[in-house]
């Protein structure tokens, strides 16, 4: 007879409640749906109990949303048996997976400039600042004919629908230019917010140095930032931190005056503050929007990168993670009630808050970065914006699996780094942990999307591409993506 071992148990002591995260119907077409279970259990070693389905892509919506004049992408026909979103939710909750909606709202595709985001120096970017009402509006509206769909296809299904989220790991995209930070966003909606809440407050940081300086530098390729800010943090804590990682010397002569540095820390964490409570209003706004009037309660979610305080995100975690007002949950600014994040990226264990461990390092950044990449070299007008045109075919396939291979390098697989995860939520312990969330993304199958997307025609697709060799003209490219101000890479790992 075969000897059990401790590992077995301690195994099957984290499975919680687990979820396999599709982030694009494209890749549907090199996995059967109908595979789904056993595609997670040969990773997992265990079956999902749901799945994550996208609500919209880069390039478009999954289906029609009633008022919204925008395209529809051409993987919302995931095949011929399986011909639009609604047939999609059917066929997994008929195998007993519940449903859950994810949106990242910036929709890029939404061509409407007054909503996209600006950045401080009033560049702006194709993408859509979730703190202005009409994207709240559009976002809600798409989101809760999402929901809408899923329940109609989960009537009579063993899986239902379970919950709803937004990907917020980067909705303020950020970027660097000679030393100097531009942050987004700081559109008239942003702007006037600040104003409200603190006036005068922005005005600090149009000029350089600014208080942004003690935690973010320009690294010459992207951001190196500070990001194990607390929300109680104090001045002095922010200090300590600049000094450590010697980002206070751009103040010069001026980094050795303590009262002045101490006022800089000051404004930095109001500015952190404000732009927290403007973004969990956003986020609650939306929520009501996309699930107001529904028989039952549905879950939301968020999707974070899980630091302390995320720079492109707006918001401080551990705040979500505080006892909501008795009373006033509502309007108590907890905008969810599931968090999912790396569980790489800090120590962080929420003890109110039930959450998730999405196992991917930085949650969905570097997987809507790919998408992003994916998306402007097939679709011809951001083709041409970031200057991929000039490039071939070749070396724009070249780009996009570069992403991919920095995508995939950060997949967190196998059964036994469950065992490194949070405590599951028990009588036991004081961790909220309710499960962990896959992602249906390798190699493998990223190299068969790749391989099967359509690359716009360039503007030219000779002379000058072709005399320069792939790996000079990728790093121009990478170099003119990074700069692009839709393109807020940051960070000394990029590479
Ligand atoms: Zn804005």
């Amino acid at each position: 007879m075969a000897r059990q071992f401790r590992i077995q148990r301690l195994l099957s002591e984290t499975a919680g409640n687990n979820l396999l995260d599709i982030p694009h119907l494209g890749f549907l077409r090199h996995v059967e749906p109908t595979g789904i279970k056993d595609w997670f259990k040969q990773r997992w070693g265990l079956e999902p109990d749901g799945v994550v389905l996208p609500v919209a892509h880069p390039e478009g919506l999954l289906f029609k949303v009633e008022g919204v004049e925008e395209p529809i992408s051409p993987y919302g026909r995931v095949s011929d048996a399986l011909k639009d979103f609604q047939e999609l939710v059917h066929l997994f909750a008929q195998q007993g997976l519940n449903i859950y909606l994810l949106l990242n709202p910036t929709l890029e595709f939404v061509r409407a400039a007054p909503l996209h985001i600006v950045d401080i120096v009033g560049d702006s970017s194709h993408a859509l600042c979730i703190c202005n009402p009409t994207s709240r509006a559009l976002i809600g509206a798409i989101l809760g004919t999402a929901v809408d769909i899923a329940l109609e296809a989960t009537n009579d299904t063993p899986g239902k629908l379970a919950g709803v989220g937004l990907d917020i790991v980067d909705i303020f995209p950020m970027g660097a230019r000679k030393e100097k930070l531009e942050l987004t966003c700081f559109c008239a909606s942003c702007e006037q917010w600040f104003e409200d809440h603190a006036p005068g407050l922005l005005r600090r940081f149009k000029s350089f140095p600014n208080p942004w300086n003690l935690v973010l530098q320009d690294s010459g390729t992207g951001i190196r930032f500070i990001e194990d800010i607390p929300p109680d943090s104090t001045p002095d804590h922010i200090l300590e931190l600049s000094r450590q990682k010697g980002f206070d010397k751009v103040f010069g002569d001026r980094a050795d005056n303590l009262l002045y540095l101490r006022e800089q820390a000051n404004v930095l964490l109001r500015y952190m503050q404000v732009r927290h409570e403007q973004v969990a209003n956003a986020l609650s706004e939306i929520f009501s929007e996309a699930l107001h009037n529904l028989e039952q309660p549905i879950a939301r979610f968020l999707v974070m990168e899980g630091a302390e305080y995320g720079w492109t995100s707006g918001v401080f975690l551990k705040e979500f993670d505080r006892i909501p007002l008795p009373g006033l949950e509502a309007g108590d600014g907890i905008p969810c009630d599931e968090i999912w994040f790396d569980p790489a990226a800090s120590d962080l264990m929420l003890t109110n808050m039930p959450f998730r461990s999405y196992m991917w390092g930085r949650a969905r950044y570097y997987i809507d970065e790919f998408l992003r990449a994916v998306n402007s070299v097939s679709n011809p007008l951001k083709r041409i914006a970031t200057g991929v045109a000039l490039f071939s075919e070749a070396a724009a396939k070249a780009l996009v699996r570069r992403r991919l291979q920095q995508c995939v390098a950060r997949a967190m697989t196998g059964s036994t780094i469950l065992l490194s995860l949070p405590p599951l939520r028990s009588p036991h312990t004081q961790s909220q942990r309710i499960g962990f969330v896959g992602t249906l993304l390798t190699q493998d199958l990223g190299e068969k999307f790749i391989e099967e997307i359509q690359i716009a025609e360039g503007l030219s697709e000779s002379s000058e591409a072709e005399e320069k060799g792939v790996s000079e003209l990728l790093d121009l490219l990478m170099k003119s993506l990074r700069n692009s101000s839709s393109d807020g890479s940051r960070s000394e790992d990029d590479d």
